[in-house]
């Protein structure tokens, strides 16, 4: 069912100076909703994300496009902020309609490409080896192993991302007729996450630097994820949450008198938010030291962690995320010298030093 003009015009934001949000659902999920934003140009629209690829999510965004003034048909280009499917699941079917160009880091669009071309069941191995080396039990890695004999596996039904045709290149302003929108890269909650800066005056006179298109880099009230790149392709023992400390100081440092992100809301404070999620996440690694009095592997500390919910009653896919996540701290700790792995082959267990 299309939305109304009415509902479309209740999901489109004016934020002034030639930039509109409009809130796109994504389905079945906590979320609720990716703002995806419209950049007027002198040579058309241009959205900086797209929204998850459903037909729901289509029908508002063109509803919303259309309560703009506009339609997909007339989208100059696609800016990607990182590959997720939330962010950019429709970018391919705007660029159908119109010929758009999309737009991403190359970090990204090289997930892209391996998403794409990934053989049926790399990623269940991928994922079987990993966890066995991260020490999850048996019980857990089993049903990988049975997906994978009965020739499972070739990824999640109906996920081919497009392919980007333009890099957005770190430090340069994007080629936008009439505005000066320049990237940032911030990767952590991706290896090619970008941020984009407006840097034209705030159309009201806030205080500060222009604004900044967040993506999921800066949220108002959450905090992304941070787990592994993940790249079956590549053993390069990468350290995401360094990166996403190293980000969140480099957007802090812009000031941007207003913050625009993917999702939630709109939000000024840019540097205090930043502060508090540098807080978060060194009273996270604090509290994990504690726990690395003895040696545990990933899965262990894991379990041990705080979520938003038990460990017994966190579902299947969101302990391998979490396992992740888990990964991420320890990577951190181990380059800060506050950890180690210790002796005695796999599966690793890391300790306090
Ligand atoms: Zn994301
Ligand atoms: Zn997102």
């Amino acid at each position: 069912m299309a939305p109304t003009d009415e509902a479309a015009a209740g999901h489109v934001t004016d934020h002034g100076g030639g930039v509109r949000s409009l809130r796109v659902p994504i389905p079945d999920n906590p979320l609720g909703h990716t703002l995806v934003h419209l950049l007027d140009t002198d040579r058309g629209p241009v959205l900086v994300d797209t929204g998850w690829d459903d037909p729901t999510a289509w029908d508002t965004l063109s509803a919303g496009l259309a309560a703009c003034g506009t339609s997909p048909a007339e989208i100059h280009g696609v800016v990607v902020t990182h590959h997720h499917p939330d962010h950019h699941g429709l970018s391919g079917r705007v660029r159908e309609a119109s010929g758009a160009w999309i737009a991403m880091h190359a970090a990204d669009a090289t997930v892209v490409r391996r998403t794409r071309e990934a053989e049926p069941g790399l990623w269940l191995d991928y994922l079987a080896g990993k966890l066995a080396r991260a020490g999850a039990p048996e019980a857990h890695i089993a049903p990988l192993r049975a997906a994978r004999a009965a020739g499972g596996g070739g990824g999640l039904p109906g996920l081919r991302p497009a392919l980007p045709d333009r890099e957005i290149v770190p430090g340069e302003l994007l080629d936008l007729a009439g505005r000066r929108l320049r990237a940032v890269w911030t990767p952590g909650h991706t290896p090619g996450h970008v941020c984009l800066h407006l840097e034209e005056t705030h159309p009201a006179g806030r205080p500060g630097n222009g604004r900044l298109f967040s993506g999921d880099h800066l949220l108002p009230g959450i905090t992304p994820h941070i787990g592994l790149y993940e790249d079956p392709d590549d053993a390069t023992v990468t350290d995401p949450l360094g990166d996403y400390l190293d980000s969140l100081e480099r957007v802090g440092r812009l000031a941007p008198a207003e913050v625009l992100p993917a999702h939630q809301h709109a939000f000024t404070g840019a540097q205090d938010r930043v502060r508090e999620l540098l807080a978060h996440h060194e009273q996270r690694l604090t509290g994990l030291l504690r726990l690395l009095a003895r040696p545990l592997t990933p899965w262990q500390v894991a379990e041990r962690m705080e979520w938003n919910r038990p460990w017994e009653q966190i579902p299947y896919g969101s302990r391998n995320i979490a396992v992740s996540e888990a990964e991420a701290h320890l990577r951190r700790l181990v380059k800060l010298g506050r950890a180690e792995v210790a002796a005695g082959g796999e599966p690793a267990r890391y300790v306090a030093v």
